[in-house]
């Protein structure tokens, strides 16, 4: 007998199949000799005349309530399409798995169709049922216990995922993540002790259930933070609604004990139509919300790009705090000239920075993150001292004055952290040069954020002799009155406005005003980004005192800058 195939997801079925041998009728399974033998549920099933019979079933069978004959079977009546599909392929063995009752008594069994490859086409197989249920009862109840929250009974961090898997595997975009995070929640627990920090977050989370609607999922993610799993019928809109339902829910103080709490709480908001990545991603970007939400105190919506702007800027962040502590950092020295003698007068010293990977990124790049997490300062000093020393060196090397100042920026940041005065006169005495020597650039943004302490801050430079130069012009705020009020030398036009300046009307009309209004107010002008000689002819006409840009020199390094002022000047 060919019993050796007859392979079964249970080993008593298998362990009861003699090896070898041939056919040989008549079959002691099919007369239900050995069926009663098998621990499992077992039948002899035969398709003749497209019907059903059992030939032999075992007690097993009966007992597990699947009838005694094929005619009233719930095997036949909901397994028969898939039993008529084995018995008429050529198959030995096909597994499946069937859930058979209702809910509560509902019962998993592992059914296995099999038989003899003699018997294909003979209309006939054995089917034997191994009840599961029990294993999956347990499987199922342990993997509710290690997705639910012990304390409020809601779905945990874990159980959320699952939640959000389900619902973003068949609703793909109409939907969003909110988290909720209680604020000064930790406070409550410290004054007040653990026990009535529970009771808290059990009160805190029947609210927030009843501000959802039902079919809105809550969960606690740990903590002081719930999560929602909202479907959104309405767009976007359902969402901030929401969180305003959430807010307003929490409004009333909570009583504990003899107290009474008030629970403010920020709210992050991820949408799932915005994401491209998993659905667990969209967990992280809420979360990342909601730390925003707490330093803006409003509900914040996730911004595609702005959790990767965080992370890249922190890791810029730290390797540009490297760079400044290990003197990786150089400065670029760029020619401004006379346009009307063609003379240079100076070099503005521009910050240059390659990182670890070897990529040289632009001080346009590496400013903004300097000024956020207040590397500026020190920057600014190095950016300084070193220039300072620059300007010194090339004294040395002609002998006395080399004739040119050196021009350093200054940051608005910079300038409300740093002492800059005393910063700048310390860069003086250590390099040994005048004040006079010194040409400082400032942006508009600077002197709009605080009028009063940059007017001091101006002044102080100015005692010290230096000069100072509005940079950027026009681009900030361009506020007419400080430019009378406040002692700025020299407005250095954007190089937005000169670039393309003669192809355009407007520009031309703008380069003309500032240039006249400079003029009345008694102050020098530097044109930048100066590109063409015809530019540098028509500026000049205009009356423009001072050009840079890529004409003359791009930014060089300090060996070539000197060189370049040796050959031009002397
Ligand atoms: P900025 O002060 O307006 O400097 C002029 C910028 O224009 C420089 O860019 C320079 O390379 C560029 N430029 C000059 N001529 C031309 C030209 O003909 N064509 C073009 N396309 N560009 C020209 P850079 O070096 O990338 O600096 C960008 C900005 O970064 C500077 O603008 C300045 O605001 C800031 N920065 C640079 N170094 C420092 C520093 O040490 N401290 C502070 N606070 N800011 C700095
Ligand atoms: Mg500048
Ligand atoms: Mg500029």
């Amino acid at each position: 007998m060919a019993f050796g195939k007859l392979r079964s997801s249970s080993a008593a079925v298998a362990e009861l199949a003699p090896r070898g041998g041939g056919i040989c009728a008549p079959d002691p399974i099919e007369t239900g000799l050995m069926l009663d033998l098998l621990p499992v549920p077992a039948v002899s099933v035969s398709l003749e005349g497209g019907k059903f019979h059992f030939l032999a079933l075992n007690r097993a069978f009966r007992i597990a309530g699947l009838g005694t004959n094929a005619a009233e079977s719930p095997l036949v009546r909901l397994l028969g399409s898939q039993l008529r599909r084995f018995i008429e392929s050529d198959e030995t063995h096909h597994d499946i798995a069937w859930q058979f009752g209702e809910e509560v008594d509902c019962r998993y069994f592992r059914v296995s169709f099999a038989r003899r490859e003699s018997q294909i086409g003979s209309g006939r197989c054995l089917v034997t049922l191994v009840d599961q249920t029990s294993e999956l009862r347990t499987e199922h109840s342990l993997r509710r216990e290690m997705a639910t929250d012990s304390l409020t009974g809601l779905p945990n961090r874990a159980g959320f995922s699952d939640q959000l898997e389900n619902l973003s595997a068949d609703n793909a975009e109409g939907f969003a993540v909110l988290v909720v995070n209680l604020d000064r929640f930790s406070r409550v627990n410290a004054c007040m002790g653990g026990l009535a920090g529970d009771e808290l977050l059990i009160s805190v989370a029947r609210r927030l259930k009843g501000a959802l609607r039902g079919r809105d999922i809550l969960a606690r993610m740990g903590g002081d933070e719930f999560g929602v799993l909202l479907t959104l019928d309405d767009g976007p809109g359902d969402a901030l609604h929401v969180a305003k339902r959430i807010q307003a829910a929490l409004a009333t103080p909570f009583r504990l004990s003899d107290f009474e709490i008030r629970v403010d709480c920020s709210i992050g908001i991820a949408l799932g139509a915005d994401n491209h990545g998993e659905p667990e991603d969209l967990i992280r970007h809420a979360q990342f919300a909601v730390k925003r939400a707490k330093t803006s105190g409003r509900t914040e919506l996730y911004h595609l790009r702005a959790f990767d702007i965080a992370r890249e800027q922190f890791s810029v962040e730290t390797e540009l705090r490297r760079a400044i502590e290990n003197g990786d950092m150089t400065l670029s020295y760029q020619p401004i000239w006379d346009l009307g003698s063609g003379r240079i007068v100076s070099f503005e010293a521009l910050a240059r920075w390659t990182n670890e990977e070897g990529v040289a990124l632009s001080p346009n790049d590496f400013i903004p993150v300097a000024e956020e997490s207040g590397l500026i300062v020190p920057l600014g000093r190095w950016a300084m001292e070193q220039a300072a020393l620059t300007l010194a060196t090339w004294d040395r090397r002609v002998g006395g004055d080399c004739g040119v100042k050196v021009a350093v920026n200054l940051s608005a940041i910079q300038l409300q952290r740093d002492r800059i005065p005393e910063m700048v006169q310390a860069a003086l005495e250590q390099a040994g040069i005048a004040g006079s020597r010194l040409t400082l650039e400032l942006t508009e943004s600077a002197i709009v954020s605080d009028p009063d302490r940059i007017s001091r801050t101006m002044m102080a430079l100015k005692d010290l002799g230096a000069t100072l130069a509005m940079d950027d012009f026009g681009t900030g705020y361009s506020n007419l009155a400080y430019l009378q009020k406040l002692p700025i030398d020299l407005l250095k036009i954007d190089r937005s406005f000169i670039s393309g300046m003669l192809a355009d009307r407007d520009k031309i009309a703008i380069v003309r005003a500032v240039l006249s209004l400079a003029q009345a107010l008694g102050m020098q002008t530097t044109a930048e980004g100066i590109e063409t000689n015809e530019l540098a002819q028509t500026l000049a006409a205009l009356g423009c005192t001072y050009g840079q840009g890529y004409l003359y020199a791009q930014p060089l390094v300090e060996t070539d800058a000197y060189a370049l002022l040796a050959a031009r000047n002397s």
